[in-house]
């Protein structure tokens, strides 16, 4: 069986749920509001910022880009952030990165009201997924269990091997499969430096890859059968390819997603997923 994993069914069941939350909130005077804060010009996150928000739009929430000056100072993003913080309109704040080089992000993301941290990314919501009881848990983390659960394999006991160990994927996703009893190797630099990278995705039942480099696994390593999930977005000659080589590695695997049609969809899902969390979390402390 090679199944491509296409995220559209697992986007349309969160919307419906999301969509019948907002209605709810809607019905008692709450609506829900979104900030995105950016510094500087970013052309490559322009179109992605502005269909996030026409998506916002289409579901009923108040969505609004803050778009501060490429020279902006360490303090004046950390003041935004904290009127954004003390806002009761704003129940969700996200602050788009890269940053200009002479702002530290991680402090800055670390200042979002954890409460407020749609994305997932400060040290509570770290912490919380740590201990196995998350709160709001990173998107696109989410969205990558989601789509092996959604393949109806069972997990338990089963070899993940994830590339990549970033804060918002990588690491997540190592959390999240090890709670549903799979046994992870988490890949970065050094494997590759000491040329292991091949053989732990050659024993891979599920093959999870957050790199950021185009084909950068090839499908001949493909374990035949695996669960392929590719976070990877890069663009070659203005064409969105992923990190695995879709066409050999389609011919091997159980299950692959594409890229785009895979995870991307589902990741900003979960965004919306998470405000109505956010907003069910506030209202609930402070009422
Ligand atoms: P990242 O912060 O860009 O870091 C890249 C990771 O890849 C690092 O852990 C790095 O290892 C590892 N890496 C780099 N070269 C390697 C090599 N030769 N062998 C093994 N590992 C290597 O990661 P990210 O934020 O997860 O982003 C990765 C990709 O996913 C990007 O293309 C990004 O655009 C995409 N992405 C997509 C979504 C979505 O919703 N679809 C969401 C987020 C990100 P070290 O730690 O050793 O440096």
């Amino acid at each position: 069986m090679n199944e491509i994993l296409y995220g559209k069914k697992i986007v349309d069941s969160i919307l419906e749920d999301v969509s019948a939350n907002i209605e709810r909130l809607h019905k008692a005077q709450i609506f829900p509001g979104l900030v995105t804060v950016q510094v500087g010009e970013d052309p490559a996150a322009k179109a992605y910022l502005a269909s996030q928000m026409r998506s916002a739009e289409k579901l009923g929430i108040r969505s609004r880009l803050i778009s501060l000056p490429e020279l902006a100072s360490q303090s004046v993003v950390a003041d935004t952030i904290e009127k954004l913080n003390q806002d009761p309109e704003i129940h969700g704040i996200m602050l788009h990165v890269p940053l200009p080089r002479h702002l530290d992000s991680q402090a800055l993301q670390w200042k979002i009201d954890s409460r407020k941290d749609v994305e997932g990314v400060t040290p509570y919501n770290l912490g919380r997924l740590f201990i196995g009881k998350p709160v709001l848990a990173p998107c696109t983390a989410l969205s990558v269990v989601e789509l092996i659960k959604s393949t109806g394999v069972k997990l338990r006991g089963k070899e993940v091997t994830m590339v990549g160990r970033s804060d918002i994927v990588g690491k997540p996703v190592a959390l999240m499969l090890t709670k549903l009893d799979c046994t992870v190797t988490l890949c970065h630099q050094g494997t590759s430096e000491a040329e292991k990278l091949e053989e732990h995705v050659r024993r891979a039942d599920i093959l999870v890859v957050s790199v950021g480099r185009p084909n950068f696994v090839t499908g001949e390593w493909v374990k035949p059968g695996a669960i392929v999930i590719d976070v990877g977005i890069n663009s070659v000659d203005n064409k969105m390819v992923g990190d695995v080589e879709f066409e050999t590695a389609v011919k091997k695997a159980g299950f692959i997603t594409p890229v785009p049609g895979g995870v991307g969809g589902v990741t900003v899902a979960y965004l919306w997923k998470n405000l109505i969390e956010a907003v069910d979390m506030q209202m609930n402390r402070e009422g």
